[in-house]
């Protein structure tokens, strides 16, 4: 096990200004709270936390970055806790030690080889700091390279996400060098044969090839010389893992695998970088179509360098990088390069970035400071990840990730589950404690929606929602509950006027005459009739010509008493007020409220309650309107008998409703004469929706109160309650 100054000395060599007290104390730290904790390979836990800082030592990182990676265990495995650590290492050391204990949550979350991207995104989310990233990279290499000592049923899983998400995250974060050992060494454990083939492949070849490398290396260094460009020429032999993608890639065997080996020539500027690949292009032929330019068109992660393949000498193909000093330093470390100490940089690191860099732009902005005099400390403080602000990532339950943008609510999480679930959200519980539906949900929210057997979600989440799949369903569902209440009011419409004709409904009739109706389905037919796009005696004529007939020759209407609405006149309708308690339950439309089956709503200004006498006034396109039989408002449909619906009420008392109605008060001008009214309606259970004020005189003030009571009963009662107020000289109830 590396000693403390072991530790020191590797920082120091790249560091000089490291603090010393602060490493010694963090490795003091560190070995004490992981106490007598061993690896699963008997060594002492401590070996662990340690060898991860060693490898970021590699990476020449600041003191923070080694302190959070000696620490990095910490919180999760000993007693150790967040404020302890920040008391004793500062706050910025606490926040990455913290970060490092939220993602080692993640890697209990199981993985889809689907959700790996957005695996590595909410890795960029809840870092937050490069640093954290490094780290966390740093310790997946370390348990890599020991696990062989995890248990076997483990190792795939751990290899898998090793492969799946952190070395690409490494490859993005340009530490090629990283992302190719993780690679190999989840390659290994993953097909353990085809492993040991290539890698018995490639001795031989090594082998057979024997100082070829060399001489290569040599070839190129005198060519370059003799042009007078200084270069430093490094060759090197393919990885496995790289070697085995490209078989599969390109569906060869390893004897068609020419370019085993690649050269890295280092120059000092950009112009001398196309100088050499003119004096290689000039010396030996190039293979078409491997010329790459990423100098001026730089990869994602800001990679640049000129790529070509060339058949050298030997008749080898040999690949060849060719790049600046500064790049290099890109292509090597990564994000890490722009962390290393450049006492000896003249450069100030600004340039190694390309101008147009999107993805880097924070990074740019960053480096920006860097040049304007700000310590490494300072820059690598600063490097937040903000790559993926606009996002956030949640779970379900059972740990699938959910990406959502920012903003989004558990409606949208619940639609992006399955619409489902979208359309059976009623609640929900967002990390365990019950939540709106409307919060805004943060990343990191473990999210479990609450459901119910309806399958129809409020319109009114239309608004509410972000996500355009939320939306979407939002309005598909209430599109399709709507078509269905309409295709129930016209089905009882259709039914009812068989039954007035006493003709026998059946479906089979009605399905004979649908082609004379226009309409392909029963279901569209009732749809059209609960519209108002077809009348029910249309319907009735289509199905039997016989009525017909008997109506067109002006015989006997049929006897009006059961009250079909379509063959009454306006004036006997309007007088037929059934006696209290015997409404035609038969014939009748049953009326549930606003929810229910069918398109109804209630006239404004004094609607109807159960206990009233109503009428239902068809509205095509719009459903019933449901008026109280003594309001005016009917006046304006008498004469639209074909207009008028037999309704009842059918409100179930075990589950009662309100529904909206109006009350007139005149009361006494008296302060707080005003609150006593509202206070009677409140005390006896009605709901105040809106209260206006009317005409005032010296002395009394009347008002226009919009209450919500179960029934007629029930207002009857407040109005009681209302005359019995001193301050009150008349309440009565008003029909708009
Ligand atoms: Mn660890």
């Amino acid at each position: 096990m590396m000693r403390q100054y072991e530790l020191v000395d590797r920082v120091r060599r790249y560091n000089p200004a490291t603090d010393e007290g602060l490493l010694d104390s963090a490795y003091v730290y560190a070995m004490k709270a992981h106490g007598s904790q061993v690896r699963a390979s008997g060594d002492p836990y401590f070996s662990h936390p340690l060898e991860v800082a060693a490898i970021l030592t590699d990476l020449k990182l600041d003191d923070a970055t080694i302190v959070a990676a000696l620490l990095h265990d910490t919180i999760e495995d000993t007693k150790a806790t967040r404020a302890e650590i920040s008391k004793k290492f500062g706050k910025d050391i606490a926040t990455l030690v913290e970060g490092l204990t939220k993602i080692k949550k993640l890697d209990l979350v199981s993985k889809r080889a689907a959700q790996a991207e957005n695996l590595r995104k909410l890795l960029l989310a809840i870092a937050d700091d490069v640093r954290v990233l490094l780290v966390k990279l740093a310790d997946r290499l370390h348990n890599m390279r020991t696990l062989k000592f995890v248990p076997e049923e483990k190792r795939n899983r751990i290899a898998e996400e090793t492969l799946d998400i952190y070395a690409p995250l490494a490859g993005r974060m340009g530490m090629h060098d990283m992302r190719e050992e993780l690679e190999d060494l989840s390659f290994r454990q993953l097909q353990p044969d085809v492993f040991r083939s290539v890698e018995g492949r490639l001795a031989a070849i090594r082998e057979k090839n024997a100082g070829l490398i060399k001489a290569i290396e040599e070839e190129l260094t005198s060519e370059l010389r003799l042009a007078g460009t200084k270069a430093k020429v490094r060759g090197r032999e393919k990885r496995p893992y790289s070697i085995w993608r490209k078989m599969e890639r390109k569906a060869v065997g390893f004897e068609q695998l020419s370019d085993l080996y690649g050269f890295r020539v280092v120059v000092a500027t950009v112009a001398d970088c196309y100088k050499v690949i003119g004096i290689v292009h000039t010396k030996w032929p190039f293979v078409p179509g491997r010329f790459k330019d990423y100098i001026s068109t730089p990869k994602q992660n800001d990679y640049r360098s000129l790529h070509t393949t060339v058949v050298g000498p030997g008749r080898q193909r040999v690949e060849l990088q060719i790049r600046t000093n500064d790049m290099e330093q890109v292509a090597e470390y990564g994000i890490a390069a722009h962390a290393l100490y450049k006492d000896s940089d003249k450069s100030g690191g600004a340039e190694i970035l390309p101008h147009d860099s999107n993805a880097y732009a924070w990074l740019r902005r960053t480096i920006e400071m860097l040049a304007e005099g700000s310590s490494p400390e300072e820059f690598l403080e600063h490097t937040k990840l903000e790559l993926f602000h606009d996002q956030v990532f949640c779970f379900t339950p059972n740990g699938r990730l959910i990406a959502l943008p920012r903003k989004a609510t558990p409606i949208d999480f619940a639609y992006a589950v399955h619409t489902d679930v979208g359309n059976s959200a009623i609640g929900c519980k967002i990390n365990g404690q019950v939540a709106p539906l409307v919060s805004e949900l943060q990343t990191g929210d473990e999210v479990e929606i609450i459901r119910s057997d309806a399958k129809t979600p409020p319109a009114a989440w239309d608004a509410i929602v972000i996500t355009g799949k939320a939306r979407a369903a939002i309005r598909r569902a209430t599109r399709s509950a709507v078509r269905k209440q309409y295709t129930g009011l016209g089905r009882k419409m259709v039914e009812r006027a068989f039954a007035k004709a006493s003709l026998p409904f059946s479906e089979d009739k009605l399905q004979a005459a649908l082609p004379r109706l226009a309409r392909p389905t029963s279901d569209d037919l009732f749809s059209s009739v609960g519209r108002g796009e077809i009348k029910p005696d249309d319907v009735l004529r289509a199905v039997d010509p016989e009525w017909r007939a008997e109506r067109v020759t002006g015989a006997k209407a049929p006897k009006s008493e059961g009250g079909w609405f379509g063959l009454r006149r306006a004036s006997s309708l309007k007088f037929r007020i059934p006696e209290k308690g015997k409404e035609e339950k038969s014939s009748a439309i049953p009326i549930r409220g606003i929810n229910g089956e069918l398109p109804v709503r209630f006239a404004p200004n004094g609607g109807a309650v159960p206990g009233d006498r109503i009428v239902g006034i068809l509205n095509p396109g719009e459903g019933i309107t449901i008026y109280p039989i003594h309001s005016p408002a009917l006046k304006e449909f008498d004469d639209q008998p074909e207009r008028w619906l037999d309704v009842r009420w059918d409100v179930e008392e075990a589950e009662p409703q309100r529904f909206p109605a109006q009350v007139g008060v005149t009361a006494k001008n008296e302060p707080g004469s005003l609150a006593q009214v509202a206070s009677v309606i409140g005390e006896h259970g009605g709901n105040i929706d809106n209260i206006r004020m009317g005409s005032k005189s010296p002395d009394f003030t009347r008002m226009v109160i919009d209450v919500e009571v179960f029934d007629l009963k029930h207002l009857n009662a407040i109005i009681a309650q209302l005359r019995a107020k001193k301050v009150v000289s008349a309440a009565e109830r008003v029909n708009g």
